[in-house]
């Protein structure tokens, strides 16, 4: 499996590194250079000011001498990192430099010396009017004295001194940045562990599933979209695996059950042919094979039936109908039955018509499929009572028998497809064990629901529920 998850990861927190430092190294520089720039040329023009007002104005005030401003101006300069301290009169010459003496009879002018080059500002940078070889930021302070600039204070400080103390705090920067750089490493961390690591495992199981490994086991013990998406997985996988095992058995149900009546029927017939059923005994046992071919029929019909009713959105054909006529129909169609065994039916009706919604012939093959039962399992000379009630907007139908009941662990598996309980074999050999199913996929179908209430030697009781007709409350209301 590729990494390419952690490698985006990777490469976004190396691209969010190298665009921290272009940061760093642009703007931050040019904010710092500027800040100490600024900070210097200040700290330097209060300190020219100073001097202006008091050594540089009692010289030209004739108050002391300029070898006294010198020595004090000396003392200053080296106090300040050695910057260069100068006097400058406003014709360009240099009347005193805090680096050097200068001679009387020297004069050093500077050339195309120009107090205003400041432009509004107090200092300026740059060569000083070719003064020197590197740029220095000069700072300008005017001496007055009798109401008249008679020189000017000039500090130089080499630029290159300015970017290295510039340098100093961009340093920190630099150090702030790895120190956040590695701090986000946890950012990582909690990635891997949080995002990562979990991911690979459902991933991991996903490819196990895929292949048919539907037993894969696997955790991801985290109470976040992370561990519940791993949970859901391993809830589907289950799904799956106990789907594929109902198909198992539902297909080893259909062939045994297919089988039994198979083997009869090839028992008796090559028994007639081989002479050891005599021929006129062949009537009985065509008739048993008879009954056998019924009963494949049944299992045919009865599994066709269940498999249309699975289909996911199961097309009801919902109609209006009246529900007593349809239970008065189904009844008279077992009449015969009930003759032979001498049961009879009593029919419980709520008015002589109620009229519901739902799909008349799917409904029809519920109460045939239930009222066969309760046939199937009474004694005989015993009484099957099919009522009706009507509760809110529901009609709950009830077929009630007094035969042989289901024990109670059997009453939750007769929905189940080919159940039969123990007891109810011995009464009924035909029984496919698929009526109870399909009664229970229709019901679902129309959104109802049906119960069974039973106990074992006195009788059973099933209700199931159906919507009545929209056009029937309107009726009440009237
Ligand atoms: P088929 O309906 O295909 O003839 P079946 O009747 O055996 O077969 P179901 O209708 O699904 O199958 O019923 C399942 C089982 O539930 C029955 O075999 C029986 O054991 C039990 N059962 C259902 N109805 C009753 C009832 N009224 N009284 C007692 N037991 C019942
Ligand atoms: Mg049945």
């Amino acid at each position: 499996m590729k990494r390419t998850l952690y490698l985006k990861f990777l490469i976004a927190y190396l691209l969010f590194g190298i665009f921290g430092f272009i940061m760093v190294a642009t703007f931050v520089s040019n904010m710092t250079v500027e800040h100490v720039r600024r900070n210097t040329a200040e700290s330097l023009y209060a300190e020219a000011t100073q001097i202006a007002n008091t050594y540089a104005a009692d010289l030209y005030n004739s108050e002391t001498s300029l070898d006294a401003v010198m020595q004090q101006l000396t003392a200053l300069s080296k106090y300040m990192n050695g910057a260069k301290i100068w006097i400058v009169n406003p014709s360009g010459r240099l009347v005193l430099d805090s680096s050097r003496t200068i001679e009387q009879s020297e004069e050093i002018k500077i050339d195309g010396f120009d107090p205003t080059i400041t432009a509004g500002s107090y200092y300026t940078i740059g060569n000083f009017f070719n003064s020197f070889s590197e740029d220095n930021l000069s700072v300008f302070a005017p001496i007055t004295a009798s109401y008249k600039v008679q020189a000017y204070v000039v500090i130089h400080v080499p630029m290159s001194q300015i970017r290295h103390k510039a340098d100093e705090f961009l340093n920190i920067s630099y150090l702030m940045l790895v120190v956040l750089f590695l701090l986000s490493l946890i950012i990582l961390i909690f990635f891997t562990e949080l995002v990562y690591i979990p991911l690979r495992r459902i991933t991991q199981a996903t490819e196990q599933y895929a292949i048919g490994n539907m037993d894969y086991e696997f955790s991801v013990e985290s109470e976040d979209e992370m561990g519940y998406l791993a949970a859901s997985l391993s809830y589907m996988a289950g799904e799956i695996a106990r789907q594929e095992d109902d198909q198992k058995k539902f297909v080893a149900n259909v062939s045994h059950d297919f089988r039994s009546p198979l083997t009869s029927i090839r028992g008796y017939l090559s028994a007639m042919l081989d002479g050891t059923i005599p021929p006129e005994m062949h009537d009985k046992y065509l008739g048993i094979v008879l009954n056998e071919t019924d009963r494949l029929t049944k299992l045919t019909n009865g599994l066709l039936t269940l498999n249309n009713l699975n289909a996911r959105g199961m097309l009801l054909e919902k109609t209006e109908f009246d529900i007593n006529q349809v239970i008065r129909n189904t009844a008279a169609s077992f009449e015969m039955t009930c003759r032979q065994k001498t049961i009879a039916i009593e029919l419980v009706l709520t008015d002589d018509k109620m009229l519901v919604f739902a799909d008349m012939s799917k409904i029809q093959q519920v109460l045939y499929n239930l009222l066969d039962n309760a046939i199937k399992f009474s004694h005989h000379d015993s009484v099957i009572k099919i009522e009706t009630t009507e509760k809110k907007n529901k009609v709950f139908v009830s077929v009630k028998d007094s035969g042989i009941g289901i024990p109670k662990e059997d009453q939750k598996m007769v929905w189940e497809r080919f159940y039969k309980s123990d007891t109810s074999r011995g009464k009924d050999k035909k029984g496919t064990g698929l009526g109870l199913a399909i009664v229970k996929e229709i019901i679902r179908a129309h959104g109802e629901n049906i119960n069974v209430i039973s106990t074992v030697g006195v009788g059973t009781e099933f209700i199931f529920s159906i919507p009545k007709s929209a056009s029937m409350d309107s009726d009440e209301e009237v």
